[in-house]
């Protein structure tokens, strides 16, 4: 006792405790009874906050124009390289046909790919997190698509068809397999402008891209509302939108969805509805934009 300080009482009063001793419950004295801790109170987890309009986080840097650059010359590659087939062979129906395929198939793709990261996986998934992460978040705040600068936006899926379409170019002199690939990795890789153009009012989009989504070239902009309402499973393309109806008529989305679960015991984030992470949170500023209007 006398080597403690004297300042410490409390950590004296513990080192002349006597040491631990088992007792019978017999003969063990009563122990004093301490008075209750206060409650461990843990802070909780912080919302996470929408974007700010001059975020940085929705600004392209260096990279982001880099890969979309990157994207846009492996598709004009490929697209050059059809023409020049073609011209050689005299060979023009088949091409043009193959684009036209490309497009509509690219609608397809996109809403696999789309359903694929709205309902499976994490930010720290492998390859895909960012995009799982970000597609979360657009959810939450949609309209933060609409101020995301294009090459932000465009980058991961560029990047992507710079990574898959190089190889065919080098390896394809056919003229109707390059114009697929060229029209296919095309609309895919700008799938997330035609899905930024769905979130914007009418009146700030450029009239030829209003006239696109009217003519359903291009998805609209109420189909793609739907996609952001109850019961948040359904209307996933976002190219031109052709396939939301085949593909949500036969529930090709849900029957895949069973499937997995069933195999793998793994449940889609659409089953969880309703919370809080689909859950389009009112956006506060003036120059709000609807969906709709
Ligand atoms: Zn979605
Ligand atoms: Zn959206």
């Amino acid at each position: 006792m006398a080597i403690l300080p004297q300042r410490h009482p409390s950590l004296n009063h513990a080192r002349i405790a006597p040491p631990t001793r088992i007792h019978s419950s017999a003969t063990a004295p009563p122990r004093p009874r301490r008075p209750n801790p206060s409650p461990i109170t843990l802070d909780p987890a912080p919302a996470p906050r929408p974007p700010l309009p001059n975020d940085p986080t929705l600004r392209s840097n260096w990279s982001h124009r880099t890969w979309l650059a990157s994207g846009c010359t492996t598709v004009l590659i490929s697209l050059s390289k059809s023409i020049e087939a073609a011209a050689a062979s005299h060979t023009y129906l088949e091409p043009i046909l193959a684009a036209l395929l490309g497009y509509v198939l690219a609608d397809l793709g996109s809403g696999v790919y789309h359903w694929g990261i709205d309902n499976y996986g994490g930010a720290e998934t492998p390859v895909f997190g960012a995009q799982i992460d970000a597609f979360q978040g657009h959810h939450r705040w949609p309209w933060t698509i609409t101020r995301r600068q294009s090459a932000n936006n465009l980058h991961a899926l560029a990047r992507a068809v710079a990574f898959t379409v190089t190889p065919i170019n080098i390896i394809c002199g056919d003229a109707t397999a390059l114009a697929f690939v060229a029209a296919c990795s095309g609309f895919i890789m700008f799938s997330q402008q035609s899905h930024a153009w769905a979130h914007m009012t009418k009146s700030k989009l450029p009239p030829v891209v209003a006239a696109l989504q009217d003519a359903g070239v291009l998805v609209s902009r109420t189909q793609h509302a739907a996609h952001h309402r109850a019961p948040y499973n359904n209307n996933y393309c976002i190219v031109s939108g052709v396939w939301n109806e085949v593909l949500d008529g036969s529930k090709f989305f849900e029957i895949m969805e069973m499937v997995i679960f069933f195999r793998f015991g793994v449940r889609p984030r659409s089953w969880a509805e309703p919370n809080a992470g689909w859950t389009e949170e009112d956006e506060d500023e003036p120059e709000a934009t609807s969906l709709l209007s």
